[in-house]
């Protein structure tokens, strides 16, 4: 019995044992690649935001190596076909009646077209994301491709791109807030208390944003530690906070054990944010 209860105290004893574990948050910077200036500055901030390329535009390269250079991780931001303004996906957009190879081939010119990249989040998508198949299809590329991660960007609330990479063993998560689809301070200031606040209340989360001149200037002047925050670069995010399926022993055993800890409510369901929709 006493070491059963040893046993049970140990289980919860872990890398956090010790010391006070702020709530996590990590920043994924979108869309970067057509301008250079504006994704130098948000690249030369010092924060271990991660930084979200879309392939084969102009400064796709040049900004990816600087991002690397600066020990920043690099992320694929794959188009995928949208309900709307699907003139904005720019090249390598993944559409809906691509075959299974078209979209194998697609993913890995992508990846090619971006160095050093240790993810990949959707650009757009609401259209494909819905899309059981094509989902199935790509998160599979996806798995042998190596060690890659996959983060939902959510762009739709019936999106199937998260479940599609977890079933594909894939590490993935999804964004919690968008935080600059208004660009006014205010706005973009509003978005990332709640996003603060969202972090408090679950333990962790995971926002999005531009590289707009006025979220730059937001993201210069905000101080994470100040709210009782941490913030975390997306490698460290998901590999502590990544949800996990039902596949594996592991993976059920991992997520048992966090919830068992009193430290994680459940995050089978992502949060959605219904100011987020694109
Ligand atoms: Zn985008």
């Amino acid at each position: 019995m006493f070491g059963l209860a040893i046993l049970a105290i140990a289980t919860c004893v872990g890398p956090t044992s010790g010391t006070e574990k702020l709530p996590e948050i990590a920043l994924i910077i979108d869309d970067i690649g057509y301008h250079y200036e504006n994704g130098r500055s948000v690249i030369e901030l010092q924060r271990p935001f991660a930084y979200s390329i879309l392939p084969f535009s102009p400064h796709a390269e040049k900004l990816a190596h600087l991002a690397n250079a600066l020990e920043k991780d690099v992320m694929v931001h794959l188009p995928m076909e949208a309900d709307h303004a699907n003139h904005l996906l720019g090249p390598g957009a993944l559409r809906f009646g691509m075959s299974r190879t078209e979209i194998e081939n697609s993913l890995i010119d992508s990846l090619a077209a971006v160095p050093h990249a240790v993810g990949v989040n959707n650009h757009m998508g609401s259209k494909l994301t819905r899309e059981p198949e094509p989902m199935r299809w790509l998160m599979h590329a996806i798995h042998e491709r190596g060690e890659l991660f996959f983060v939902d960007s959510k762009t739709t609330s019936h999106s199937v791109a998260l479940s599609s990479a977890l079933r594909a063993d894939i590490a993935s998560t999804a964004r919690d807030a968008f935080l600059d689809n208004v660009q006014t301070r205010p706005h973009i200031e509003e978005q990332l208390r709640k996003l603060v606040a969202e972090a408090k209340r679950k333990g962790h989360a995971l926002g999005i944003a531009h590289p707009h001149p006025t979220t730059i200037g937001v993201l210069r002047d905000w101080e994470p530690s100040v709210t009782g925050v941490r913030l975390v670069a997306i490698g460290d995010y998901i590999e502590a906070h990544q949800h996990y399926g039902d596949e594996g022993p592991a993976a059920t055993a991992l997520r048992l054990a966090v919830s068992e800890c009193g430290n994680e409510s459940s995050d089978a369901n992502p949060t959605e944010n219904p100011n987020a929709q694109r």
